[in-house]
C-alpha cells in the first residue's frame, strides 16, 4: 500500500522516502493584512493527536526515520480539540510513542505561539532537530503591526536567543516579506538588521505582491521596481548569512541522514553532498569545504 493510500488528508507528501511531511492542521485564525490564506482555507482545524501517533507509526513501519510536522499555523494546534493539546505536546507525545522516529522536525512556525512542551524538546530531546523555520516576516515594529503580525521584531529576537541558549546548535530559516506598502529604506533595514542579528542562516524572501480583497492592498503600494530591489538586496544578505553559516561548520563533525539524489541533512538542516551514498542511512561526516549551498565531507561510517 502506498503512503498517500493511508491517511491522504494527513500525509502531504514524501521526500525521496527518507523523510515525510504529516500535515497535522490547516486553516488560520488569525487575519495577516497581506494574507489570503484564512479566505480560502477558513478557521484553524488540528487532527487528532490518536491519529497523528497512528500515521507515524505506519510511516516509521515503512522506514521512514525523519518525520516533519506541517500545518498553515501549525503552532496553533489543538485549540480546537478537547483538551487542547499543544504542537509541543503533540511531538512529545509522537516521540515517545513511536520510538522509531530518529529526527523529528517542525516545518514553519509562529514564534510567538511557541509553547513550553516545545521548548522542553528545544532544551532536552535530542530526537528533535536544532532547526526551526519561522514566520517572521518583517524587522520593523510599526511594520509588522500594519502587517497585523502578533510579534515585535524584539519578540522574535528574544525567542531566538533564548532557543540557542536552551540549544546552541539550533540554526533558524524565516520568511520575510520585501517592500510591504509603506515600507521606508529604514523600515527595510531593519528587517536586514534582525536577519543579521538573529544570524538567520537561510532567508525566504518574498517581494510583497498584493492580493485582491485584502487590507494590505488597499494600502499605499510601493513602486514594484523598489519592490523587487528590496528582495534581492534581502536575498544578497541572506547569501552572506547562509555563507556565514555553512563557513562555521566546516571543521565539524555532523549526523547525516542520506537522501536520493546524492543529498543528505544535518541535523540542523545544512545540504550536504553524499557522492555514491544509499539513501536512507545516517552517516558520521567531516564537514570539509561548501560551495555556497551545500556542504562536503569525508564520511566515517557509511
Ligand atoms: S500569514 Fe499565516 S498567520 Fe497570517 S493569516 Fe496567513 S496563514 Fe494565518
Amino acid at each position: 500500500m502506498s503512503v498517500t493510500e493511508t491517511a491522504p488528508q494527513m500525509v502531504e507528501s514524501i521526500d525521496g522516502h527518507v523523510r515525510a511531511f504529516l500535515q497535522v492542521q490547516n486553516g488560520c485564525d488569525h487575519r495577516c493584512t497581506f494574507c489570503i490564506i484564512p479566505y480560502g482555507r477558513g478557521n484553524s482545524r488540528s487532527v487528532p493527536m490518536g491519529a497523528v501517533v497512528e500515521q507515524a507509526r505506519k510511516l516509521a513501519a515503512q522506514g521512514y526515520r525523519e518525520m516533519v510536522l506541517t500545518g498553515v499555523d501549525a503552532t496553533s494546534y489543538g485549540a480546537d480539540l478537547p483538551g487542547e493539546p499543544t504542537l509541543g505536546l503533540l511531538a512529545k507525545t509522537l516521540l515517545k510513542q513511536v520510538p522509531e522516529i530518529a529526527r523529528l522536525r517542525l516545518s514553519s512556525i509562529d514564534s510567538i505561539e511557541v509553547d513550553r512542551h516545545l521548548l522542553d524538546l528545544i532544551a532536552d530531546e535530542p530526537r528533535f532537530m536544532p532547526h526551526l523555520h519561522l514566520s517572521l516576516q518583517h524587522g520593523d515594529n510599526l511594520i509588522l503591526k500594519r502587517m497585523k503580525r502578533r510579534h515585535s521584531g524584539d519578540d522574535a529576537l528574544a525567542f531566538m536567543r533564548k532557543a540557542r541558549r536552551l540549544r546552541p546548535d539550533m540554526a533558524f530559516g524565516a520568511d520575510f516579506i520585501a517592500g510591504f506598502p509603506t515600507e521606508t529604506e529604514e523600515h527595510f533595514q531593519n528587517t536586514v538588521r534582525l536577519a543579521e542579528e538573529a544570524e538567520i542562516a537561510m532567508l525566504h524572501v518574498f517581494p510583497y505582491s498584493p492580493r485582491p480583497g485584502t487590507p494590505a492592498a488597499r494600502m499605499p503600494q510601493l513602486d514594484r521596481a523598489l519592490v523587487k530591489e528590496r528582495a534581492r538586496r534581502l536575498r544578497d544578505a541572506g547569501e552572506r548569512l547562509k555563507t556565514n553559516h555553512l563557513d562555521g561548520l566546516v571543521g565539524t563533525t555532523q549526523s547525516v541522514l542520506t537522501e536520493r539524489g546524492e543529498n543528505g541533512h544535518t541535523e540542523n538542516f545544512a545540504a550536504v553532498a553524499t557522492p555514491g551514498l544509499e539513501p536512507g542511512h545516517f552517516v558520521s561526516a567531516h564537514i570539509t569545504a561548501h560551495d555556497g549551498k551545500r556542504l562536503q565531507a569525508a564520511f566515517a561510517n557509511a
